[in-house]
């Protein structure tokens, strides 16, 4: 019999642990609890259809009833969140976590579904909420070989109640690290947002004059053009419908579509050789069709949109002159204006949603669906933002976990094993200590003229030469590589340090900033406000460093719960639980850990009286003499003839292990 808890198996080895996992699988019980605290998820992606959503089901676990427990469900989470938020008073968070494809937002989704309907509100908020996501995903998601609608950025959704009505008062979003690089560039068998697929194939193309999805080299070299299970133009409509929802008016839309278009349309734009004075090479535009079309969508002049894809203005001393630039710099320089326009844009989006969803702030459920810890073949500056942001979050459990069952402990007055628990400081440090952290390390390469990948490679590689947690690739100086190792939590990663400098200068290049905000378009104005930019560096890695600690300290306030998803197949199908990979990812999300703490600790806690009203009945005929509760609960357990030797007797509660609890059970269910 598979169990609804981890916690509650009698070995806790590996093998056992997926063994449970994979006999509920196949039965379609997608989830499994690790603890009777009910904190942390596990959720198995069954990538079927299953009836365990919808109305009906939110308003069963609604009202479940108290001794009739159901499997482990996702509303559950949500349900509690809600419950301790009333009755605690206290911000909730609820962080989902798991590979590409495991069903993070779909997870998300559904806890917000819950809220929705449970919570309700007067202002239509949550439907708004609700619709937001179509509109995001369109911008924010693209089919990749690991999921046919990856979120290709991360996302924190604040959900504030009314404190009075409990009723939902308004709501937040912030995103995390878009994958700019997608805008001009997808590998094989992927594809560039959906967004750019749906202008294509409906309506607005005619409107905006634009042609087939193969005619544009932002979207013609992947060889992918549909994407499974996903109709364009459908969705583009719900697209359109949000926007109307969210408040766009009728040229914010019109904006939105042809900026996106522009952006397309950037990528046809073709360079050509030509000569400059004295032998240098400069380069033509081959044909002024996709620079016209480029510069009307983005509402600047073809003049001007030539000079800086053409030329660039560099200032030495105080003095600027302009150079020109070759075919391959002045494509370079074209795809860096697209993906920035596009992230600007979806900050633009972001924005918006934001203005449409809010209102009054109150208590808040805080829902987290981000991205992964990712280990790839080639591993690169964004894959060591995401693992980053996923040591943090580790640290989160663990110090969450482990500290609140010691205080309990403590608060009990009761004795215990010290839990050791891993904790990744080490690691963090690594990354980002003040002043010498990786990520510090890449923004002061970034700002002296002549930092490079390679400076930067050197200055890390004599820093951190004895840190146990790095270390340089043993072949580098032989081939030359710019690789290093990382000793993260969930393993080893190689990163390619090639192209972290680009990758973290996060800056249009000051021509092409000031050509935007020129634009005599009051929302281009907008998204390229004329003061802002000036010629400081803004690095990738500051910014995201201070987003992320914004957020773990809003984390680090709130009361956490935890959904692991896990994806049981990479092959996006039902039925086929492949063991190895699941070990992986139970590994990478510290769950056996997490098994341990609570297996180590004392899951079961009941308060005496509780104690005593549910287990007084298992000894049968039996006249109890003890008047003190304390007295009674060990008069209970030693009248049985068990071994309770492991039970622990609190100021206030009885504590106890699975063993003991399984015990207890049975013979409460053999007397009654
Ligand atoms: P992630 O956000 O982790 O990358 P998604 O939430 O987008 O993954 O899920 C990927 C796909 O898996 C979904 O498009 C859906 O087809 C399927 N899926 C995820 N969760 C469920 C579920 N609970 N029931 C059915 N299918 C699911
Ligand atoms: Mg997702």
């Amino acid at each position: 019999m598979p169990e609804d808890d981890l916690v509650m198996l009698d070995s806790h080895n590996e093998a056992m642990l997926i063994h449970n996992l994979r006999v509920r699988y196949e039965a379609n019980s997608l989830y499994t609890w690790v603890g009777a605290a009910r904190s942390v998820l596990i959720s198995v992606n069954p990538y079927k259809k299953l009836p365990l959503y919808g109305k009906d089901q939110i308003k069963l676990h609604q009202n479940r009833p108290p001794n009739k427990p159901l499997p482990p469900h996702v509303f559950d989470i949500a349900h509690d969140s809600y419950q301790s938020m009333m009755f605690e008073n206290k911000d909730q968070s609820i962080l989902i976590s798991g590979e590409s494809g495991a069903g993070k937002t779909v997870c998300t989704k559904q806890c917000l579904d819950f809220l929705a309907e449970v919570a309700g509100s007067e202002s239509g908020v949550e439907e708004k909420i609700v619709m937001a996501n179509p509109l995001l995903e369109a911008f924010g998601n693209a089919q990749t070989i690991r999921n046919n609608n990856s979120s290709r950025f991360g996302k924190w959704i604040e959900v504030h109640f009314d404190n009075m009505e409990r009723s939902i008062q308004s709501a937040v979003i912030i995103d995390y690290l878009l994958e700019k690089s997608r805008v001009v560039y997808q590998q094989e068998g992927e594809r560039n947002y959906h967004v750019f697929y749906q202008l294509c194939d409906s309506g607005s193309a005619s409107d905006l004059g634009l042609g087939e999805a193969s005619t544009y080299e932002y979207l013609n070299k992947s060889g992918c053009y549909k994407a499974k299970d996903i109709d364009d133009v459908q969705e583009h409509d719900e697209v359109l419908k949000a926007m109307d929802l969210l408040g766009f008016s009728a040229a914010e839309k019109e904006f939105v579509l042809r900026l996106t278009a522009g952006v397309l349309t950037l990528g046809n734009i073709q360079f050509d050789e030509k000569a400059e004075k004295g032998s240098v090479t400069g380069s033509a535009i081959r044909e002024d069709g996709p620079l016209s079309a480029a510069a009307s969508f983005l509402n600047v002049t073809e003049e001007d949109l030539a000079a800086v894809l053409c030329y660039r203005s560099i200032s030495v001393r105080g003095k600027t002159s302009t150079i020109p630039l070759d075919p391959s710099k002045a494509r370079k320089g074209c795809d860096s204006l697209a993906m920035g326009v596009y992230s600007r844009l979806f900050s633009f989006l972001v924005q918006r949603v934001n203005d449409a969803l809010a209102g009054k702030q109150g208590k808040f459920i805080g829902i987290l669906d981000i991205f992964g810890f990712e280990i790839f073949d080639q591993n690169s500056f964004e894959q060591l933002c995401i693992n980053f942001a996923n040591e943090k979050l580790q640290q989160q459990f663990n110090r969450t976990t482990f500290k609140e069952e010691e205080a309990l402990y403590m608060k009990e007055g009761i004795e215990f094993e010290h839990v050791e628990f891993i904790d990744n400081q080490a690691v963090l440090d690594l990354i980002e200590a003040r002043p010498n952290g990786i990520l510090l390390m890449i923004d002061d390469e970034i700002k002296i003229p002549e930092g490079s990948d390679a400076g930067f490679l050197n200055k890390i590689e004599t820093l951190y030469k004895r840190n146990s947690k790095f270390q340089t690739d043993k072949h580098r100086k032989i081939q030359n590589s710019f690789n290093f190792e990382i000793e993260h939590y969930a393993g080893v990663v190689n990163y390619n340090g090639d192209g972290f400098m680009d990758k973290n200068t996060d800056t249009l290049y000051q021509d092409m900033y000031d050509m935007c905000a020129s634009s005599e378009s009051p929302e281009m104005q907008q998204l390229f406000p004329p003061m802002e930019h000036r010629r400081q560096m803004v690095s990738l890695s500051s910014q995201f460093r201070r987003s992320l600690n914004e957020l773990m300290e809003s984390l680090y306030s709130t009361e956490s719960r935890y959904i692991r998803c896990v994806k049981p197949n990479k092959d996006q199908v039902p039925d086929r639980f492949q063991s190895p990979m699941v070990i992986d990812q139970l590994r990478y999300s510290g769950v056996f850990e997490a098994v341990e703490i609570r297996k180590t600790g004392f899951p079961f806690r009941l308060t005496y009286s509780v104690f005593a009203c549910r287990y007084s009945c298992i000894n049968k005929g039996h006249t109890y003499r003890s008047r003190d509760e304390v007295e009674l609960a060990k008069e209970i357990l030693s009248t049985s003839k068990q071994n309770f030797d492991d039970v622990q007797f609190g100021k206030t509660m009885v504590l106890y292990r699975a063993r003991e609890y399984k015990i207890l059970e049975l013979l409460r269910n053999l007397a009654l």
